[in-house]
């Protein structure tokens, strides 16, 4: 298929090759980069860890070595609502069956957009130093906060 003067084709698809890698801030506003290789038909069907990722999908550009601060998970208080599935932007919140299982640290990239959405009190998730231990942040959690008298 040919391509325009914006390098993508008439369908607007920019075809990226190996030879032809952009940095992120090179990229034209508005292409899509493709999440999958070959066909996506049965993607939502099949676990993570069996999906036909393309180069540019999160799961394979792993963006987990920005993170400098990481969620720590309490399933002590966890409602199981799927808010911090929902939301996180790099799909590292691992869920079975509508309960929530912890964080994916492999690809994780620390923005803390879960525990902000998380509504528990205290939160189910919290945000803590790299280099802390998950029981040690577990063994300090907080004590739930009592409402304000009016
Ligand atoms: S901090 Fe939370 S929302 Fe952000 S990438 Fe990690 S698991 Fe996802
Ligand atoms: S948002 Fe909080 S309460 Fe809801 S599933 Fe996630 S950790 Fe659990």
């Amino acid at each position: 298929m040919s391509k325009g003067l914006d390098g993508t084709n008439k369908r607007g698809i920019l075809e990226l090759g190996a030879e032809e890698k952009k940095g992120w801030d090179e990229v034209p506003q508005g292409v899509v980069l493709n999440s999958f290789d070959g066909s996506i038909d049965n993607t939502a069907f099949l676990k993570p860890e069996d999906r036909e990722y393309s180069e540019f999908n999160s799961y394979i550009a792993s963006v987990a070595s920005w993170r400098v601060i990481k969620p720590v998970y309490n399933r002590d208080i966890c409602i199981d609502c799927q808010n911090c599935w929902v939301w996180c932007p790099d799909t590292s919140i691992i869920s079975r069956d509508k309960q929530m299982l912890g964080i994916d640290y492999d690809h994780c990239k620390g923005c803390g957009v879960c525990v902000e959405v998380c509504p528990t009190n205290p939160k189910s998730l919290l945000m803590f130093e790299e280099a802390t231990n998950n029981d040690d942040a577990l063994a300090g959690w907080p004590e739930k906060k009592k409402k304000a008298k009016k």
